[in-house]
């Protein structure tokens, strides 16, 4: 079978980067793999729903660009094809003076990545938009908006077909390799041929690289992160979307409520090792899954520089006593039994083999593939922007 471009990944990624490349060159054959019989079952379909605006990233960075560009085209999108979104804003919230250095230092980046409108609230302030929260002092960002992302991935995935793109579904890619003038998709029926593949593969996107790059410097460290849903008699006490300061050392945002698109609110996500790559459960284990981060070096450095906030994580995965006390650094009066318990989803989260959590978008590339070795939040918001830049450096192989 011959195509003229492979995508491996039906997730918001993979099916942004095919939109793009088929809305530039609509003549070329462009199939999509997924080894699911769905698009969008895991990081898009299991996330936040949250519109970044582009508040936290270093500027210049990909993350900055992207998430911005991002912005821009998903509410365009979500304009002209009806999918409901809403821009709520939200507050980030100092809840002890220790966090002002970091609030004020997250103000001034809003402000260089470009974000107007964005203001510093006085803890009396913060009552008016959030009356049940509590902070010393707090930033309204008023860019921020909430979506489901799935739904954003099923209207990608109706365009692509309509437009000709095919996607196949339960097709398992278990190797890229490149040829001196092409690519093969081996997958568990047929073998592709193509001239450009993209590696779009989430959770596996470094085992689908590992093909090309048998020294590949990234390993993806999975960290589930759980949810806690605001019973209905409880969801008066967030308005909208409420977070807090971020810890720079990590790239998690922290628990924090979001209101959802169709109702209620959530709470959360936490960051725990998951033992399993697709592991949604406590339960889930993967012995291969374990061993690959156990054995990776950047991720032992990580676990020695970090084991007590790990611990920690892991404690308050299992005490939801502990998970309410640090939702109520944000509303003090949150109880136990305002909460029942909500889904999760799996992060992909690279880490490299000297031991840094990879903080932006890193993309590499081989003679007739580009991987996307590491797109975690927000590519769900910036996936149009990150899917237009992936398309053009895959177009050059084309010709
Ligand atoms: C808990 C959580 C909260 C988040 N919150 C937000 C948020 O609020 N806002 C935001 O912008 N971002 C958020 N993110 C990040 C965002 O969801 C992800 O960055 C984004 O969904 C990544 O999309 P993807 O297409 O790269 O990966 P995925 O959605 O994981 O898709 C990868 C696809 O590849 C398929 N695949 C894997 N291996 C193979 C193979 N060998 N062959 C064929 N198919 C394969 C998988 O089945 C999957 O469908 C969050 C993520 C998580 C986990």
């Amino acid at each position: 079978m011959k195509c003229d471009a492979v995508i491996v990944g039906a997730g918001i990624v993979g099916l942004a980067c095919a939109l793009k490349l088929n809305l530039a060159h609509p003549k070329k054959k462009i199939i999509v793999l997924e080894k699911e019989d769905r698009a969008a079952q895991h990081q898009t379909g299991n996330n936040s729903g949250v519109i970044h605006s582009g508040i936290y990233y270093k500027p210049g960075s990909l993350k900055a660009k992207n998430c911005i560009e991002g912005y821009n085209q998903l509410l365009h999108f979500c304009r002209s094809y009806d999918v409901p979104f809403d821009i709520c804003g939200k507050i980030i919230l100092a809840s002890s003076h220790d966090e002002l250095p970091r609030l004020h230092a997250l103000f001034q980046r809003g402000q260089q990545n470009g974000l107007s409108g964005i203001r510093l609230l006085s803890s009396g302030e913060i009552k008016e938009i959030e009356p049940f929260a509590e902070g010393v002092a707090g930033i309204f960002v008023p860019q921020t908006g909430i979506v489901d992302y799935k739904r954003v991935a099923e209207k990608f995935t109706e365009l692509l077909l309509k437009r000709g793109v095919e996607i196949w579904y339960n097709v398992r890619v278990a190797a890229l390799r490149t040829m001196p003038d092409c690519v093969e998709a081996v997958t568990n029926g047929e073998v592709l041929t193509a001239s450009v593949a993209v590696n779009c593969a989430g959770l596996h996107s470094d085992r689908v690289a590992r093909n090309s790059f048998p020294n590949l410097d990234v390993r993806i460290i999975p960290f589930r992160g759980e949810y806690y849903k605001l019973k209905p008699h409880s969801e008066k006490l967030v308005r909208g979307l409420i977070y807090p300061v971020p810890d720079p050392a990590f790239p998690f945002l922290g628990v924090h409520f979001t209101k959802q698109i169709d109702g209620g609110v959530e709470a959360g996500p936490n960051a725990v090792l998951a033992y399993k790559r697709e592991g949604y459960r406590k339960r889930d284990i993967s012995l291969r899954d374990m061993w690959e981060t156990v054995s990776w070096h950047g991720f032992q450095k990580v676990a020695r520089r970090y084991w007590k906030v790990g611990v920690e994580e892991m404690i308050r995965s299992y005490s939801k006593k502990q998970f309410v006390h640090s939702l109520q650094k944000l509303v003090p009066s949150i109880k136990e039994s305002d909460l029942e318990a909500g889904g999760a989803g799996v992060r992909a989260q690279a880490c490299s083999r000297s031991g840094e959590l990879l903080d932006d978008f890193f993309f590499l590339e081989d003679k007739h593939v580009v991987h996307v070795c590491n797109a975690p939040s927000p590519a769900a918001t910036s996936s149009l922007s990150i899917g237009e830049t992936i398309a053009q450096r895959a177009a050059l192989h084309f010709s």
